[in-house]
C-alpha cells in the first residue's frame, strides 16, 4: 500500500518534442508496483502545451483546476476544458493540450503502464521548452520521457 501527499511528489518537466511549460507528477507509477495503470498529475503553466500526438493507448483525463484547450487536429477544432471536466481519448485519436497566456491547468491522467515509445507519434519536431520556476522542485535525476 502506498499513501502519500501529492505535495511530497516531485514534479518533472515534460520533455517530449514540442512540450511547453508542462510538468508531470507521477502519483502512482510502476516503481510503486503498479503493473496495469499509472496515475499522473500534469500541470500546464501559461502558454503551455503538450503537442498534438497519438498512440496506441487511451487517456482518461480529469480536470482538477484551471482551464485549457483540448486540441483535436484531425477534426480541426479545439474544446475548452475546465475544472471537473472528464475526457476520454481513445487509442490512436490525435490530441494535444494547450493553455493561453492567462491560463494554467492541472489535470489527472490515467494511462496503461505499457506505452511503447515506438508507437508514440508526435506531430511536432520542436524541442521541449520550460522557463520559470515550477511550483514544486524538479530534479534532473527524475527527468525521463513521460510518454503522455
Ligand atoms: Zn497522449
Amino acid at each position: 500500500m502506498k499513501h502519500i501527499r501529492e505535495q511530497e511528489i516531485f514534479a518533472d518537466i515534460v520533455r517530449e518534442p514540442g512540450a511547453k511549460q508542462a510538468t508531470i507528477k507521477r502519483l502512482i507509477d510502476t516503481t510503486d508496483g503498479a503493473d496495469r495503470f499509472v496515475l499522473s498529475l500534469f500541470e500546464l503553466k501559461p502558454n503551455g502545451s503538450t503537442p498534438p500526438h497519438y498512440h496506441e493507448w487511451e487517456h482518461e483525463v480529469f480536470i482538477l483546476q484551471g482551464t485549457m484547450q483540448l486540441i483535436l487536429p484531425h477534426e480541426e477544432r479545439t474544446v475548452q476544458l475546465q475544472a471537473n471536466d472528464v475526457v476520454f481519448i481513445p487509442r490512436n485519436e490525435p490530441h494535444g493540450f494547450m493553455t493561453g497566456e492567462d491560463e494554467t491547468c492541472q489535470f489527472l491522467v490515467v494511462a496503461p503502464t505499457e506505452r511503447p515509445p515506438i508507437r508514440n507519434y508526435f506531430l511536432s519536431e520542436e524541442p521541449y521548452e520550460f522557463k520559470e520556476s515550477v511550483s514544486s522542485p524538479v530534479t534532473e535525476k527524475q527527468a525521463k520521457l513521460s510518454a503522455i
